[in-house]
This record gives structure tokens, C-alpha cells and sequence, in this order.
């Protein structure tokens, strides 16, 4: 379904981020047959480059990070034929009056994508009123990192709020915008099967694990002053933990959702000393010079920061009290993989022998790669054995439960950008909800730094510091492989 006609302005529209997500996103949307004939995209960066030169950089990167391209022959000059761009000074006043002028006068949806670094954040909501383009047709898109602690993301909260009103601002988390995200509710709240046994009752333990096999890359400077805490777990495993533990809201709309979202947030209790491990990678035994441990990666020899974090927290509410949440997420680990799991309590008691093997239901949810919902079910071991129990899945991955032909593949910024243009707040975070949770992280960061906690090396390629898994086994259980 198309949308409304829109005027797109990105601001940082030649940056890393337009070039490998947004525009590629927005190109298989007009592929789509999704983006309206007049809709604008308006690239807006400090380069000096015009509309030609602009249109041959998006032209570039939608060949280099646009993905598989067949079927889109003859469908890349007319989308850049939708591109316009100015050059911009988002500190200055250079270029606001052309795109004031840009902007004039159109009865169009109007949203500004703020894919700059947050010090401009303020700049341009500023700029953008005093250049008439602040009513209140007007949506912005704010980035992540949303602050660095309570009081920061209060003050840009703060800033924003000038400027905008809540139902303007857009807050990305782009894993809200995963496919396998919205199935979580869908299967949860769409289903008599599940909703009875989400409870403490029912569910032992949830781990929900976010690991990367990339080091910081080029952007050490900037993560070695944020860590894994800061850098996933206050925004993208948090946002995942809400979502796996809300009550279920009385309407899918966005700030039923949220507000069910920020009683969570607000439920967590604080995580004790004993209940975390922090870690650092190391470097790649015989290729230091390729993949260098963290402390070389982000040149500084004596960082306390962590490029790995686990947890257990819990949720004090009668749904989730004494229920553990573990959460996991570290760079260089042993696999790329993004999961949800759901582990259930034994059986209360087993009519079988003992040595015919006893197995927890387990609902894992895969948020990449292979998006997908699993469920493992206890059957008999087929054949002539006797009764032996063993765990098969139920399978409930996209790919091989629809006819993949059926199944159009979104990735998670295009689903958002779209959403931003329909006007639908659902998947985006609203301010209180980004404060509460700075709130949960802020006195566990102040708890390590008043410690002096130095992480723990980790093996390149590993899943964490062993720390990690005594965290697991001194309370009988054990993380999820990653794989
Ligand atoms: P980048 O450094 O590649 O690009 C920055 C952009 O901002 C450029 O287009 C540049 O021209 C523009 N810019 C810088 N100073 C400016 C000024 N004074 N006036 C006007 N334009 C100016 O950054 P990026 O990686 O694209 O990241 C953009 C934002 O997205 C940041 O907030 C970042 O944290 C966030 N983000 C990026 C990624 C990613 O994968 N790159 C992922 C998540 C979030």
C-alpha cells in the first residue's frame, strides 16, 4: 500500500548511515511500488556537492550496500530522479534558506532524519524552526545514542521538546523495526497458547543474547567511551526485554504499548555486583595485525571499557517476581546472532523411567540471522527403543512455513522509515521511556566505576569471559549456544 506523498530531508544524507541503510532501504521501497511519485528525498550534509553529484554517490551506494538487485532493472533513475540535495551547515546558517525555500509551500507529509552526530541534534531542531520548517506537520527522526546518561538524555529530551511536541519525535531503535520483533507480539498476544504460561510460574528463566563477531571497527574513539552497556543494552537489549515481558496491552497503539513498555522498565531491580561480568576481547591469535585485541583497536592501552557485557536481572511485578533475565551482547564473539529465548520449568513430575531423559520446552525467537520462532517440544524417539524422550522443534520459520516467493523481505530501517511517513509511533521509543531506562543503567555504570571493575580478557572468537558461564552454572543453568 503506497503512502502519502512525503518530503524526505536527511540530514547527514551522505554520511555511513544513508549510504548503507537509509537510501538502499528507501530504494527497495519505491521498488516496492510503496513510495508516491511525488515523494522528495533531500540529502542535506556539509558537502559541497550538488543534485548530480549527490545522485551519483546514492547511485554508488545502492550498488555497493543496496543487496540483490534483480528485479529492479530500470527502476534506479527514476528513484534518483526523486533525490535533491543541499549543503548544509547544521552549526552555521549556510544553506537553510535554500532548503526553507525547498520546503515551501508543499501540503506534503513532512520528516527530517536527524543522521547526524547527536551534538547537531539540538543545532537542527533549532535551525529548523527559525527556518519556518518546525510545524506541526513536521516529524524528525532522531538516531541513537540517545544521551550517554540520564542527565543527557533528559537534557536532549529537553531541547527536542522545544521545538517539537512528543507525537513529532521518532526515537530509532532499529530492532523494533525487525520482522521477527512484531512476530514476538503477534505470537504472543495472538495466541491462546502462549499468554497462560508467561509467567514465573510457567517460564524458569529468559536469556536474550545479542552477539557480534565485528570488533569496534573505525569507530573506537566513540565506543570506547560508551561500552556495551551503553552502546546495546540500555537501548537494544532492553527494548527487546520490554517487549518479551510487557502485559499485554489493550490496544495495539503506540502509546498503549509504550506505557506498557515503561512499567517494565520501571519494574527492574537493580543489578548486584556479583551479577555481572564484563570483558574485552582479545586479539586473533596469529593475526594481531588484522584483528587486534580491544585495547589496540581503540588505542588505549589501559581502557576499562567493555566490549562485552552479561547479566541477571529480574522484574519485581507478580507476572515476573523471581523470574532471572539474563542478558548478554559482546563483540568478537563466536558467532553473529541475535535471540530470544524462553525456557520453561520442568515437567512438576516425570511418569517415565529415569534414563528415558527429560527435556525443557524451549521457545527461542531468532532475530538474525534466520529470522525465526522455534518452539522445542518433548516427543518419544521414534523406532523400536522403548520410551526415550527427546526435544524436536517446531518450526515456525518464515522460510520454510510460507512459500518464501510470498514473503517480501523488509529490512528493519525501511519498515520505520515508512512507519515514520504513516505516522505511526508504535516501534519508536518515547522520551520516558529512554530516561527510565537510563535511569536502570546509570547506578549500575556508577556501581563498576566507583570499583574500579577492570574487564576480563575474553578469546577472540569465544563467547565472553568464563566468568560469563559460572554466572549461568553456579545457578544450574547455561546460556544458549551461539551459533
Ligand atoms: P558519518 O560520520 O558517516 O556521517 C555524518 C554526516 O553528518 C555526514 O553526512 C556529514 O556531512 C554530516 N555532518 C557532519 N557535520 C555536519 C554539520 N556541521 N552540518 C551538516 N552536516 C554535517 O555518521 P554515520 O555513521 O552516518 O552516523 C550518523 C548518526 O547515526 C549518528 O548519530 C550515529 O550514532 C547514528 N548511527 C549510525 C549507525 C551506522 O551504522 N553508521 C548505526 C546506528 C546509529
Amino acid at each position: 500500500i503506497p503512502v502519502d506523498p512525503f518530503d524526505l530531508v536527511i540530514f547527514g544524507g551522505t554520511g555511513d548511515l544513508a549510504r548503507r541503510k537509509i537510501l538502499p532501504g528507501l530504494f527497495r521501497r519505491f521498488c516496492a511500488g510503496q513510495m508516491p511519485p511525488q515523494a522528495r528525498i533531500i540529502g542535506a550534509a556539509r558537502s559541497e556537492l550538488d543534485k548530480g553529484g549527490y545522485r551519483e554517490m546514492i547511485r554508488e551506494a545502492i550498488a555497493e550496500f543496496g543487496g540483490d538487485l534483480t528485479g529492479t532493472e530500470g527502476r534506479l533513475d527514476p528513484f534518483l530522479d526523486r533525490l535533491d540535495y543541499v549543503a548544509i551547515d547544521a552549526r552555521g546558517e549556510g544553506g537553510w534558506s535554500e532548503l526553507a525555500e525547498m520546503m515551501k509551500g508543499t501540503e506534503r507529509i513532512e520528516a527530517y532524519y536527524f543522521s547526524v552526530a547527536p551534538a547537531l541534534f539540538g543545532d537542527i531542531a533549532e535551525r529548523l524552526q527559525k527556518w519556518g520548517m518546525a510545524d506541526d506537520r513536521a516529524r524528525i527522526v532522531v538516531e541513537k545514542p540517545f544521551g550517554r546518561d540520564l542527565e543527557t538524555a533528559r537534557a536532549l529530551n529537553k531541547t527536542l521538546a522545544t521545538y517539537f511536541n512528543e507525537d513529532q519525535i521518532y526515537r530509532i531503535d532499529h530492532y523494533l523495526g525487525k520482522e521477527t520483533v512484531q512476530n514476538l507480539m503477534a505470537v504472543r498476544f495472538g495466541n491462546m497458547l502462549f499468554e497462560p504460561l508467561w509467567n514465573s510460574q510457567y517460564v524458569d528463566h529468559i536469556q536474550i543474547t545479542v552477539a557480534e563477531t565485528v570488533g569496534v571497527g573505525g569507530r573506537g574513539e566513540y565506543y570506547d567511551k560508551s561500552g556495551a552497556m551503553r552502546d546495546m543494552v540500555q537501548n537494544h537489549l532492553m527494548q527487546l526485554l520490554c517487549l518479551i515481558a510487557m502485559e499485554p496491552p489493550a490496544r495495539f497503539s503506540p502509546d498503549a504499548v509504550r506505557d506498557e513498555k515503561l512499567k517494565v522498565i520501571r519494574a527492574l531491580e537493580p543489578v548486584a555486583s556479583h551479577h555481572i561480568v564484563r570483558g574485552q576481547y582479545q586479539a586473533e591469535p596469529m593475526n594481531e595485525a588484522e584483528n587486534p585485541g580491544y585495547r589496540t583497536a581503540v588505542e588505549n592501552p589501559r581502557s576499562r571499557t567493555e566490549s562485552f557485557i552479561s547479566m541477571r536481572t529480574e522484574i519485581s511485578n507478580w507476572r515476573w517476581a523471581g523470574t532471572p533475565f539474563y542478558l548478554r551482547t559482546g563483540k568478537r564473539m563466536a558467532a553473529r546472532s541475535s535471540e530470544i529465548t524462553v525456557v520453561f520449568k520442568d515437567t512438576p513430575h516425570s511418569i517415565f523411567e529415569e534414563d528415558a531423559g527429560r527435556h525443557r520446552n524451549v521457545l527461542s525467537i531468532r532475530l538474525q540471522p534466520n529470522e525465526g520462532i522455534t518452539l522445542g517440544v518433548t516427543i518419544k524417539e521414534p523406532g523400536p527403543g522403548g520410551m526415550r524422550l527427546i526435544d524436536v522443534p517446531l518450526d515456525m520459520t518464515f522460510a520454510e512455513a510460507l512459500d518464501p516467493e510470498d514473503i517480501e523481505q523488509v529490512d528493519a530501517y525501511e519498515r520505520l522509515i515508512m512507519d515514520v511517513i504513516r505516522g505511526n509511533q508504535t516501534l519508536f521509543m518515547r522520551g520516558d521511556e529512554v530516561e527510565a531506562a537510563w535511569a536502570w543503567t546509570d547506578p549500575i555504570i556508577e556501581g563498576w566505576e566507583a570499583r574500579n571493575d577492570v574487564p576480563k580478557p575474553y578469546d577472540y572468537g569465544s563467547n565472553g569471559p568464563t566468568d560469563s558461564e559460572e554466572l549461568m552454572r553456579r545457578e544450574g543453568r547455561a546460556w544458549r549456544e551461539v551459533s
